[in-house]
């Protein structure tokens, strides 16, 4: 349409979004349904945190906040970061903001110039790319498969970098692939980094908590102190705490960085609800002692699909080690057929046919930029999730 922006027009929608959407219509059409392609925890927010909530409504807690997020927010953010990571910041040096994905929309907003670029190391969340092409920047994609843990090396990093180049955007354990980068990966990074001064790490840190291994978890300004000074820390409540409709997240980093920041949400959002805010110290000060019944629940599901996922001929699903999604590779079912001789050549027709004919919505690898893979979502209820290999199982089975 000749009134929008080309700046729309360049983009996407999102491919989670979109999914889920046809899974809703289909079911509008009487039939069932199992969604299993939005990433949110399916357990209830922590008690103690609706608790806060409600208090903060009855105090009549209902005013605009700082632009940047209440203070006392801000510092249960720096207290969060001192003791779960190691990293020193004063409240000014934290934005809050709603939801992680804002702060990272911020960030690219306050510092992407047309012509920038961004290296997204791929298979990568949806918003990613489209973020910086929002911004005026261009993705610089840098495909990781199976065989590098779906992570980027030293060398690609390297390769990737140009005089443009703005930001690194790392995510830890990654959506989609669950993909952790240990310590040592981390500081073969920052070397990279280290003979870049130009590029800036953008850390995204969302699913920190949803860790199956006993590796402690590490993120790039603490792993090389060096480059605090230009890398955005980025995290939030949503997956830990079972918060994702309360929409809060947060990022720290240099001053001017988070003051830049503040202006373009000073200018859109004003900030994020402050009931919501509330409820967030709470969660950030409040005991973590509900989170490993959490991550065992996840582990149990994580354990059962990758399975029988690797059950299905053609399929084959490496064990992740973070987050809530199962990436296998499918390029063994690619360009076979289904029962009407129709062909299911990419990771697309595959997804769709799988929506069709077996009822489970899933999203294709394309869409974070690594064809030839499904992303499964296992944060859904055990008869669910085993109700939905069932059927692709039996839908795959049906592809000659
Ligand atoms: N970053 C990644 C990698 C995600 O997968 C998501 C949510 O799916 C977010 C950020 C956004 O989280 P929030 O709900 O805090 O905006």
């Amino acid at each position: 349409h000749p009134f929008l922006a080309q700046r729309v027009l360049g983009a996407k929608p999102s491919a989670t979004k979109e999914m889920t959407r046809m899974a809703n219509q289909l079911k509008r059409e009487g039939r069932t349904v199992i969604a299993l392609s939005q990433g949110e925890p399916d357990f209830p927010t922590p008690a103690h945190v609706r608790a806060a909530a409600k208090e903060a409504i009855d105090r009549n807690e209902s005013r605009y906040t700082d632009v940047a997020g209440t203070f006392a927010l801000r510092e249960a953010v720096v207290r969060k970061f001192e003791r779960e990571n190691g990293l020193h910041y004063t409240p000014e040096q934290i934005q809050v903001g709603c939801g992680a994905k804002q702060i990272l929309y911020n960030a690219l907003q306050a510092t992407v110039n047309p012509g920038d670029e961004v290296v997204v190391p791929t298979p990568a969340w949806v918003s990613y790319p489209e973020m910086v092409l929002l911004a005026g920047g261009t993705p610089v994609i840098v495909r990781c498969g199976a065989h590098s843990g779906f992570k980027i090396t030293p060398e690609q990093l390297e390769a990737a970098i140009t005089p443009r180049t703005k930001w690194v955007m790392l995510n830890s354990p990654s959506n989609p692939s669950g993909a952790v980068y240990s310590r040592d990966e981390l500081a073969a990074l920052g070397e990279v980094l280290l003979r870049h001064p130009q590029v800036w790490m953008m850390a995204d840190d969302i699913y920190e908590k949803i860790r199956y291994d006993a590796t402690p978890f590490a993120t790039p300004a603490a792993v090389t102190p060096e480059l605090a000074t230009r890398t955005l820390t980025i995290n939030g409540v949503s997956k830990a705490y079972a918060m994702t409709g309360w929409r809060v997240g947060f990022g720290a980093g240099p001053l001017e960085l988070i003051k830049a920041m503040n202006l373009v949400q000073s200018q859109s959002t004003s900030h994020t609800s402050s009931i919501s805010q509330a409820a967030s110290i709470a969660a950030l000060d409040g005991p973590m002692d509900f989170l490993p019944a959490f991550v065992d629940a996840f582990q149990r599901r994580r354990d059962a699909v990758v399975t029988r996922l690797n059950a299905i001929e053609g399929v084959s699903c490496e064990l992740p080690p973070g987050a809530f999604y199962a990436f296998p590779g499918v390029q063994g079912l690619l360009g076979r057929r289904d029962k009407s001789g129709k062909l299911v050549s990419t990771d697309a027709d595959l997804a769709l046919y799988l929506l069709r004919e077996a009822g489970v919505a899933i999203v294709p690898g394309s869409a974070f930029e690594l064809p030839g893979h499904l992303r499964f979502s296992y944060a859904a209820s055990d008869e669910d999730l085993s109700e939905a290999l069932r059927r692709v199982a039996a839908a795959c089975a049906e592809l000659h």
